[in-house]
């Protein structure tokens, strides 16, 4: 069993409010996922440089990276549905 890691994929997004590239969203996931089913869902995002937070479409994520240590504790920044 694993505890306190999780695959999935980090989504960076340019901040709306201070213009920087501080925001980022948490999608996890068991496997690999094509990157456009991963654009086309809205996540729940925020920043890390201002506190912003908003809903972000994957569509304007300007780096999506995959990573097998998702931190637990953002799970809740995963995709609305
Ligand atoms: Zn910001």
């Amino acid at each position: 069993m694993k505890t306190g890691k999780t695959q999935g994929y980090v989504l960076t997004f340019r901040c709306i409010n201070c213009g920087k590239h501080g925001v980022l969203a948490q999608y996890p996931s068991d496997g690999m996922e094509s990157e456009q089913r991963i654009r086309a869902r809205i996540y729940q995002v925020s920043c890390n440089s201002c506190g912003w937070t908003g809903d972000a479409c994957g569509l304007s994520a300007i780096r999506i990276s995959h990573t097998t240590e998702l931190k637990a504790r953002a799970a809740g920044q995963g995709p609305r549905l």
